[in-house]
């Protein structure tokens, strides 16, 4: 294939005026045919990078992905682009995988997605030998390479067989690209892959436009709404739990609130399932209420919030989950709603389950980095990227910790006294019990363990419950405290509670802000999403817009983003095109796209304009 340089193929196929990162840097290595390890955060532009190599090389790119339920929407999107694109997996029936090995026969193809395991048959292996004798493979490119790691969540087996492809293939180059930062991970998919030689391209792992908020639980079905009455009153966004009965309570909850809720987790029916998948990926501002379960390959590109209405296991898992917001760049928000409750269950629930010791300790370890973060009064992002080993130019001026400063406050005397009361008491109550011992409280518990006659009883009333309560989950969440399993979630004493207790170690704790004063600042945090939308959502003509599009993908049966994506249409709202030319130059509308769709949405621009009703 001759025509054109990356830059052009970029503008006239892509439609977009520039590369993003390490974009160019990467085709330009690739279009060589250099191998590359390619590590870019969702929402980076990772795509792009083995595509346009594609179109520039000769013949077909073979991309491996193990995400069967997105080939059809990728390849949907590819001929949205005017670039011919297939896709083989066990979805297909027999005529359809016929007609594309035809189709890669005649070489009618410039990208094609296949499953692993379906790469890995010896007739496809052979296949790809005689594309190859003609130099007919322009490259494979690893999506998802993070599945060779046996560690993560995701592993495949069938990935650990794609050396085959260096030791076959010596020729084609190779890329393979992940989100998944961590250097084991990373170190294990140039292993596996035998990518030694590859060049890597690691981009930060900020998410500049994700602004991350922890508030406090009081009330987290109430507070859920507010976020979303507040914000996302049209968005589509992910609400997650961690069981699949609170998925399913919580889903029907929204919906008698009159939300566009449905759930999702492993439990339903594989159809119900694909269904509410559907949905999501299909319609716009449904919001998905779902275990983790819903999860790697929603690469739905709008979803403007996940909230977290449970704790995530891990900051990689918090990481993850947050990273499904905003992969159009597009402002989104990360809200999660925490209390001394989820600190206690989770610690439970990690305690309880059945795995060996050595992962268990593993896994409490992740927990109390996520802790770590919740309780932090530093910038969000900075706390993240640091967890990750990277640091962060300065405060993002955005995260709730930016926006409202939290101070702290010298609590060694308080939590010496909490430390005291848990022992005193013999390590084997919950929170609630130990603060009415404290304020001095003769409840019938009280009463009944004589609790009273304890030296700790009434020495707390200096502070108030709900004070006490945000002492014990700071003290939780930084270990000095541990949760009972004999006791039925008893708090005890660790080992490093001692010095505390001693007298010779400070504590500072964060002070948690009031509910009167979080309400206040409520407006304000929510004005960025307001900006970037600028009151697009009043406006009749993004309506109109996003009218057209629905219109138009159901029509073809694809996702409304395959058609345009919202930063697009944004763009269409400000410049208000009046002509193909103008049109054209709108990011995101390509020549392909511009002869589709160009006059049907310079009429929609010209009928608002003329306010003639669409
Ligand atoms: P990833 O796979 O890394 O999550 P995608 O390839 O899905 O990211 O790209 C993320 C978003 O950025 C998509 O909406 C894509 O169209 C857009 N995008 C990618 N590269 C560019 C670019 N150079 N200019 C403008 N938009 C881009
Ligand atoms: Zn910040």
């Amino acid at each position: 294939m001759s025509h054109g340089n990356a830059h052009h193929i970029l503008r006239d196929t892509f439609g977009y005026t520039a590369f993003h990162g390490a974009q160019q840097a990467i085709v330009e290595h690739v279009v060589a045919g250099g191998d590359a390890l390619v590590l870019m955060p969702t929402g980076g532009g990772k795509s792009l990078c083995y595509q346009l190599p594609a179109l520039l090389r000769a013949g077909v790119g073979i991309v491996v992905s193990p995400l069967i339920a997105l080939m059809q929407d990728q390849v949907d999107a590819l001929k949205q682009l005017g670039v011919s694109a297939a896709f083989l997996n066990s979805s297909l029936d027999a005529g359809a995988a016929r007609e594309v090995y035809r189709q890669i026969h005649r070489g009618e193809l410039k990208l094609l997605y296949v499953a692993p395991e379906r790469l890995m048959t010896e007739g496809f292996l052979e296949l790809l030998e005689g594309l190859e004798q003609d130099n007919n493979i322009a490259l494979f490119a690893i999506d998802e390479a993070h599945c060779v790691s046996q560690w993560g969540h995701d592993f495949r087996p069938e990935y650990r067989a794609l050396t085959v492809l260096h030791e076959r293939f010596p020729n084609v180059p190779r890329i393979a690209l992940t989100a998944t930062a961590d250097a084991p991970t990373r170190r294990e998919i140039i292993e596996r892959l035998a990518l030694e030689q590859a060049q890597q391209f690691v981009s930060s792992f900020d998410r500049p436009n994700i602004r991350y908020r922890v508030a406090l639980k009081d009330n987290a079905r109430k507070q859920l709404q507010s976020f979303l009455e507040s914000e996302h009153p049209d968005d589509a966004g992910i609400v997650y739990c961690l069981s699949r009965k609170k998925v399913e309570e919580t889903a029907a909850w929204l919906k008698e609130q009159g939300w566009d809720a449905l759930p999702y987790h492993a439990g339903l029916d594989a159809a119900v399932r694909s269904k509410n998948q559907k949905k999501f990926l299909r319609e716009e501002g449904v919001i998905m209420v779902a275990t983790v379960a819903f999860g790697m390959g929603i690469d739905k590109p709008n979803v403007r919030f996940v909230a977290h209405l449970d704790l995530p296991k891990s900051m990689e898992g918090y990481y993850q989950e947050t990273g499904r917001a905003g992969r159009d760049g597009l402002p989104a928000n990360a809200w999660m709603a925490y209390g001394l409750g989820d600190v206690v269950s989770m610690r439970q629930m990690l305690l309880s389950g059945d795995a060996p010791e050595e992962r268990k300790r593993v896994e409490l370890q992740k927990l109390d980095a996520l802790l770590g973060f919740c309780e932090s009064t530093a910038c969000r992002h900075q706390t993240i990227l640091r967890y990750f080993g990277e640091e962060h130019p300065g405060d993002c001026g955005q995260c709730d910790n930016c926006l409202a400063p939290v101070d702290t406050w010298d609590a060694t005397e308080a939590a010496r006294m909490a430390l005291s009361c848990v022992y005193r008491t013999g390590q084997r109550f919950g929170v609630a019990h130990l603060i009415d011992v404290l304020l001095g409280k003769a409840t019938p518990k009280v009463e009944q363990f004589n609790h009273q006659q304890l030296s700790t009883f009434g020495i707390g009333k200096d502070l108030v419950q709900q004070q006490w309560s945000s002492v014990y989950r700071q003290l939780v969440a930084a270990g000095f405290i541990s949760v009972d399993m004999e006791a039925y979630g008893g708090l005890k004493l660790t080992e490093t509670s001692r010095p505390v207790l001693r007298g010779e170690q400070e504590v500072w704790l964060r002070r948690d802000a009031d509910p009167a004063q979080r309400k206040s600042s409520k407006a304000e945090r929510g004005s960025r999403m307001r900006e970037a939308f600028a009151g697009a959502n009043e406006d009749p003509l993004w309506q109109a817009l996003k009218a057209k599009r629905m219109e138009l993908a159901r029509e073809q049966g694809v996702p409304p983003y395959v058609i345009f994506h919202d930063s697009t249409l944004l763009e269409m709202l400000n410049q208000k095109p009046h002509t193909l030319d103008e049109m054209g130059r709108i990011s995101g509308v390509g020549q392909a796209k511009l002869a589709k769709y160009g006059d049907a949405f310079l009429q929609v621009v010209e009928d608002v304009a003329n306010g003639v009703a669409t």
